[in-house]
């Protein structure tokens, strides 16, 4: 069997296509765009490189993003009314905090200040309890772009064996409770699981995120199953590679994404669809409370 590739730039395009026709749509009847802040502290080469992706999508769907630059030494106090400012800032529906933060400033403040209406990569507390509870929530967007992928295939996921190769907080776990939303039947691997294989072959649905360069081999796959590669893995000799061995594992699954070019593009495309439904949902919800005002 040759498997059927799931091109991320291809799926990317569409959804780009839909974005722009919905942000038209949200700016008809808004007067404004919707507006997403990315903060930033320090000049971490890594995050820069992110943050003008980021930039670059918005700017082409219309989506008003800004890079909300600090320096390193900003204090925790100054982090803290920052973000309360931008919670409360009406131009702003989505905000990203890059990763990793400055010593001296803690992850755990900044993700249990971000209000959840504006958390657009689903990393406070409220949102990943939201979707535990099965509640509207936001998703870290890996995980969003691989429930998209296996959305816009129109893969039947109740009753399907999944295994998920990760038990992060950015993507096994909150993979495991969108799959069992599904009603697929999920199995969450990691570092300490015994005969991973034996779990892999049962897999309908195998997503793999541990990054280890080419881990998942053919003979790990059951034929026919579709495979998702989250891993980005950078070779010491140059280029990048997945956690599933493209080359032999396309023989054998029925459906595959490349790496490059599969989840990765992806990410950051349903980062900024999450920012525009946080705008409609805000709107909802300004309405809904106008309605309540005016009849009290
Ligand atoms: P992490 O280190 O936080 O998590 C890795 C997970 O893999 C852990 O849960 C660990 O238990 C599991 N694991 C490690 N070795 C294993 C093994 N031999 N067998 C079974 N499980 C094993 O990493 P992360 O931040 O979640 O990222 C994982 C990979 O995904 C990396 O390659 C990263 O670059 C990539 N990633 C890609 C995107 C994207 O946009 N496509 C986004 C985030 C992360």
């Amino acid at each position: 069997m040759t498997a059927k590739i799931l091109d991320g730039r291809a799926i990317g395009a569409e959804i780009k296509a839909e974005l722009r026709a919905d942000i038209e749509k949200y700016l008809h009847e808004q007067g404004r765009p919707p507006g997403l802040s990315i903060v930033r502290i320090g000049g971490e080469t890594a995050s820069g490189v992110y943050s003008k992706a980021i930039l670059r999508i918005a700017t082409e769907i219309g989506v008003k993003a800004r890079l909300d630059q600090f320096p390193t030494r900003i204090s925790a106090d100054e982090l803290r009314a920052i973000l309360m400012q931008l919670n409360d800032d009406e131009s702003v529906q989505g905000i990203i905090v890059q990763m990793p933060l400055p010593g001296h400033l803690s992850q755990k403040m900044v993700v249990d200040l971000i209000s959840s209406r504006k958390d657009i990569d689903g990393i406070s507390p409220r949102s990943a309890g939201n979707l535990f509870l099965g509640l509207p929530s936001f998703l870290p967007a890996t995980v969003a772009a691989v429930m998209e992928i296996l959305e816009r295939i129109r893969v039947p996921l109740e009753g399907k064996r999944a295994v998920i190769i990760s038990r992060s907080n950015i993507v096994g776990k909150p993979l495991a409770m969108m799959l069992v939303q599904k009603n697929a039947t999920v199995t969450v691997s990691h570092s300490h699981t015994v005969d991973l294989a034996g779990f892999t072959r049962q897999a309908d649905v195998l997503v793999a995120a541990a990054g280890h360069p080419n881990m998942i081999t053919a003979d790990m796959v059951r034929p026919g199953a579709i495979v998702i590669d989250v891993g980005i893995n950078q070779l010491p000799g140059g280029g990048i590679v997945g956690d599933i061995d493209f080359t032999s594992v396309s023989e054998v699954a029925g459906a595959i994404t490349p790496t490059p070019g599969g989840v990765g593009p992806l990410t950051n495309i349903l980062l900024l669809k999450q920012c525009v439904q946080a705008a409609w949902q805000q709107v909802q919800d300004r309405d809904r409370l106008v309605g309540e005002i005016s009849i009290s």
